[in-house]
């Protein structure tokens, strides 16, 4: 029960649409198989797939594209559904169709989407982005993974870790420097010199799978550069904000689905001769979770409402995305205290939602770079 303006949320009827269908499909489809993906650390691929068929990969792509031709906020809401039944596939999702499909349609040429557009918007290609390495995340800029031009070819050589989706997809979205210029490429799993590596354990956001990527003079033909040599840096900060966004959503997600599971319980749950809601203590996590669930659907709808392929906001996303992580994992810590021994447990699965909220933390940007980033932003002179 949101007290936020209905235009906020929903600003056109298909945006309304859209969430009646991704949460129809999310409280049925993905809550169903989310607890075994978790308990596994596996993605379901075939999951991913038929949110391929819902149409849900090419939210942010115009319709001429094959896409649903909507926007950031729209992003937002599929997110936020999604995650509310299952944030590990949710991030497996946002590293398919935010961290591929929105960065590679924003500097692909006709061809290039021509080549691969079809087949990761169906899902039938699963698709992933490497940027971080082993020695380098926060300080991106630092990387060592190298290309340098051979005839017809580009020739990659370097690292990448913790990428989602890497077990599985079958192309990405790669960063090395070219002559010490951050350039973008296209990489298919069947390259020559291109490996992943073995999966890499982790605590939450379970159901999605990550892992590294090796180039080993991986040969990239001329045609796969996307956008022009030294535009790395562009693409990389225009898809943040998306990506950012994403984040939030799912952070809000996460919150809500928290906050439902305690309310719900706390009127459930008697001691000492009342429900466990009568108590002060109780309605205290009760009350400050509602508006820290409200505080974070303000915000990240706020800017969404400000983001498009052609309007930036970095102040904003990163303020968003901030917010959020930390608050949903309160949010998420308060729905274990209210359910006691039952929240530490499976069952309810709240213990599943904080491991998850987390990663919101780390993934994208961690609170500490956003917080360099706002102060930057802020003490900029005008
Ligand atoms: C589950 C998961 C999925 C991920 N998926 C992807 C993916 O698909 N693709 C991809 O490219 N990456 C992915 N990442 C990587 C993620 O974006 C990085 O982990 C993140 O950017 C942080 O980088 P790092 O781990 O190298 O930490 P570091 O940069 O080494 O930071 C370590 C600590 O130092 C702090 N720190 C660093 N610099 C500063 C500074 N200047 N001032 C103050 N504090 C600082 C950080 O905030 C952090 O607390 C994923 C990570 C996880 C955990």
């Amino acid at each position: 029960m949101s007290s936020l303006p209905d235009r906020l949320l929903h600003p056109t009827d298909e945006h309304a649409m859209l969430r009646a269908t991704v949460r129809q499909w999310a409280r049925s489809d993905v809550e169903r198989q989310a607890m075994a993906h978790d308990q596994a650390g596996t993605l379901n691929v075939a999951l991913l797939r038929k949110a391929g068929e819902l149409g849900l990969h090419g939210v942010t792509i115009p319709e001429a594209d094959g896409g649903a031709g909507l926007d950031a906020t729209a992003s937002v809401i599929v997110h936020e559904e999604l995650a509310y039944a299952d944030p590990g596939f949710t991030l497996a999702y946002l590293a398919h169709a935010l961290l591929f499909v929105n960065n590679f349609y924003c500097a692909a040429t006709p061809a290039q989407r021509a080549r691969y557009l079809p087949r990761v918007l169906s899902g039938e290609l699963v698709a992933g982005m490497g940027m971080t390495e082993p020695s380098a995340g926060t300080d991106v800029l630092a990387m060592g993974t190298v290309a340098r031009r051979d005839g017809d070819h580009y020739v990659l050589d370097g690292r990448k870790t913790f990428i989602t989706n890497a077990p599985e997809a079958g192309v990405f979205v790669v960063y090395a420097k070219l002559d010490g210029r951050l350039t973008t490429f296209v990489v298919e799993r069947g390259f020559a010199g291109f490996a992943s590596g073995t999966k890499i354990d982790k605590l939450g956001m379970r159901a999605s799978t990550m892992a590294e990527l090796v180039f080993d003079g991986c040969r990239v033909p001329a045609d796969n550069l996307l956008g022009i040599e030294g535009g790395g840096i562009t693409n990389m900060m225009r898809n943040l904000e998306i990506e950012r966004l994403g984040l939030a959503a799912m952070s809000l997600g996460m919150a809500q689905r928290c906050l439902d599971v305690m309310t719900t319980y706390a009127v459930e749950r008697r001691t000492f001769g009342k429900p466990i809601a009568d108590h002060g203590q109780i309605q205290r996590y009760i009350g400050d979770s509602y508006a820290r669930v409200e505080a974070i659907r303000a915000l990240t709808y706020g800017v969404a409402a400000t983001v498009g392929p052609q309007h930036r906001n970095r102040l904003g996303t990163d303020a968003a995305k901030l917010f959020a992580a930390t608050a949903a994992k309160e949010v998420a810590d308060a729905a274990i205290q209210v359910l006691g021994g039952y929240g530490y447990c499976a069952e309810y699965r709240v213990e599943q939602f904080w491991r998850d909220a987390k990663l919101i933390e780390i993934g994208g940007g961690t609170l500490e770079a956003h917080q360099k980033n706002i102060t930057r932003d802020l003490t900029r002179p005008s």
